[in-house]
């Protein structure tokens, strides 16, 4: 069977076409620039050269059918007719309060998916428009639904309420939602039988450090907390977001900078981060360069960064008393060999030691612990696509 794997944001769509006999990719691209002028698509086949088409795409219908006559294309096509797609797996930020589990799309998902546009305004809109698109372009292909706070949903009231008044949660649903789910629910599993952790000792805490950035802690794969709240806004310190602050921040900058509060959220989530610590830049590699020649900016923002990482983890495994392993992934924590030496060295007293050698390696799933460490450190690259896939035939089977 194959999968087509969807990831629609408000201008652009990222597709993976996997053959879920092999879990290979077969085909992979992108639409760029949806509804603005210069929409380009690029198209992937290994083995082959990219194909590159700038066309108009006003609207997401348009860019899911450029994606369709790019994949049966007689030259650079992996298929010759779209019935061989055998379901289509869609990525959806916010499923609100009524769904966790992945879920074959029908109008009582699309309707839940259109209410949750006020907790996910940049990407709920564009996943709907992706499922329609879909809908119109391939009848009778199942669609399939994963939520980003999917995994988020298995915490308990004690951690995902907020301490407000709790008439805001039965009226709005206001509570910590988490996100990043897919990728804390594939590595977490992928920890557990990558790492062998017997029945019994399997608390997980996931650090996935990439532009955006969570940690979550986890026993036998469900999610006991993790670190984005209502909004991704909430938790670690990202490329260009805040992280935690206290809220009062929010009127004080309101107040002297003479600005919006909806100015001041842009500023958290835009300008903030390791970038607005730095002033450099978001990239975590452009901020380790100006640390190692001496930015002293750039030294706190890798610093604070760092800082905030260890203490979530110190939380989590307070909360879940005890951990037995912790997986770094995504683009920082899958490639940044110092950074991982210097966060697990501030865990010395859980008995974490690392082996400097193994941890060197990159690409592949690692054990990065010594034999003797009382806690496993892996590194174990996240794939969300192949996740949805694998969510997505489980449901069509
Ligand atoms: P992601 O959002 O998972 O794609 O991760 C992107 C982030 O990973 C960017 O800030 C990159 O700078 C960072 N990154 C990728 N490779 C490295 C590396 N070798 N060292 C440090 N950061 C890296």
């Amino acid at each position: 069977m194959k999968i087509l794997v969807l990831n629609c944001g408000s201008s652009s769509l990222k597709y993976q076409f996997i053959d879920m006999d092999t879990e290979k990719v077969i085909a992979k691209g992108l639409c760029e620039r949806i509804g603005i002028d210069g929409s380009q698509l690029t198209h992937k086949v290994p083995g082959k050269e990219d194909f590159e088409e700038i066309t108009p795409m006003p609207t997401h219908q348009t860019a899911v059918e450029l994606v369709m006559k790019a994949l049966t294309d007689k030259e650079h096509g992996v298929i010759s007719d779209v019935s061989e797609i055998s379901a289509v797996g869609h990525r959806v930020l916010h499923g609100g309060n009524k769904y966790s589990d992945p879920v074959i799309v029908n109008d009582d998902v699309k309707k839940v998916i259109r209410e949750c546009f006020d907790l996910g305004p940049l990407h709920n809109p564009a996943n709907l428009m992706g499922i329609e698109a879909c809908e119109k372009a391939m009848p009778g292909t199942p669609n399939v639904a994963v939520f980003d706070t999917g995994f988020g949903m298995a915490m308990e009231p004690k951690a995902y309420m907020y301490a407000i008044p709790y008439e805001y949660y039965e009226k709005y649903h206001i509570r910590r939602y988490g996100f990043h789910g897919t990728s804390h629910k594939f590595v977490s599993n992928e920890t557990i039988k990558f790492g062998n952790l017997p029945e019994g000792h399997r608390k997980v805490i996931v650090c996935h450090l990439g532009n955006g950035a969570s940690i979550s802690a986890s026993i036998d794969g469900k999610c006991v907390d993790t670190s984005m709240g209502l909004t991704p806004l909430e938790g670690l310190i990202m490329g260009t977001r805040s992280g935690d602050v206290d809220p009062a921040v929010v009127q004080f900058i309101a107040d002297h900078e003479n600005i919006s509060v909806d100015d001041v959220l842009t500023i958290l989530n835009k300008k903030s981060g390791i970038l607005g610590l730095s002033g450099i830049s978001s990239d975590f590699r452009d901020v380790l360069q100006a640390d190692a020649e001496g930015n002293e900016r750039a030294k706190l923002a890798n610093a604070a960064f760092r800082y905030r990482v260890v203490k979530y983890i110190g939380a989590y495994v307070a909360a879940m008393n005890g951990v037995d392993a912790i997986t770094f992934t995504a683009g920082f924590g899958e490639n940044n060999v110092d950074s991982r030496v210097m966060i697990c060295d501030a865990l010395s007293y859980l008995g974490i030691k690392i082996d400097k050698e193994a941890n060197k390696e990159r690409g592949k799933n690692m054990c990065i612990s010594t034999p003797d460490s009382k806690v496993k450190v892996f590194v174990i690259p996240t794939n969300e696509e192949l996740s949805i896939a694998r969510d997505t035939l489980s449901l069509i089977k």
